[in-house]
């Protein structure tokens, strides 16, 4: 007979003590508080600045569009998933006067690298943070820019990186659950 006799290892056993540590575990994670977020009806995820989203077409303090159709952000783009075709508002400013008369982007083929932000030299462009994009409709994955001109709900002066009170808004596209960002709630995930 070989090995020597391991007295603690029998102990240990008698007494039940890694079933004991296990069940520590588990009373643990009773008694500590939930991390599940209780999305999306109830809560949602207001994701930080920086995070790259669907995209949004932004205008200056005066309501001018900031996109003069230079079309540098779809020559950046490594997917080819951006049509600007542009057009001249006869203003005669040269450059300034370009506006952009097609502006889309197709979110199917958008790998959301932020290049076209990169390359934007007016900031029209931004990556914002609206991250459903889940849709039944194909044709709704294609971006025009009189949407992506319209105003965020979360715009870039919001905080980002916690959690909102859900809300219900009636919209023309039916009901849907938006980020009430009024009442945020501070809290690590
Ligand atoms: S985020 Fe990247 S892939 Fe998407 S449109 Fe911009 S450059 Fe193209
Ligand atoms: S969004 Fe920016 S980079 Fe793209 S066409 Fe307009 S000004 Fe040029």
């Amino acid at each position: 007979m070989s090995g020597k006799f391991d007295i603690v290892g029998l102990v240990r056993k008698v007494i039940f003590s890694d079933f004991a540590r296990g069940l520590a575990i588990t009373l643990k994670y009773n008694v500590s508080r939930s991390i599940t977020l209780k999305y999306p009806d109830d809560e949602k995820w207001v994701p930080y600045v920086r995070f790259r989203g669907a995209h949004t077409l932004n205008r200056d303090p005066s309501g001018k569009e900031l996109c003069v159709a230079c079309e540098l952000c779809a020559k950046a783009c490594p997917t080819k998933c951006i049509t600007v075709i542009p057009e001249e508002d006869d203003t005669g400013r040269g450059i300034a006067d370009r506006v952009a008369k097609v502006w889309k982007v197709d979110l199917v083929r958008c790998m959301f690298c932020g290049f076209c932000e990169d390359a934007c030299p007016t900031r029209a462009i931004r990556l914002g943070r609206e991250y459903e994009l889940a849709c039944t409709d194909i044709s709704s994955t294609v971006r025009f820019k009189d949407a992506l001109l319209k105003p965020q709900p979360i715009h870039e002066g919001i905080a980002g990186g916690v959690v909102a009170k859900a809300r219900f808004e009636k919209t023309e596209a039916g009901i849907r659950v938006v980020a009430d960002t009024g009442i945020i709630k501070k809290r690590a995930l």
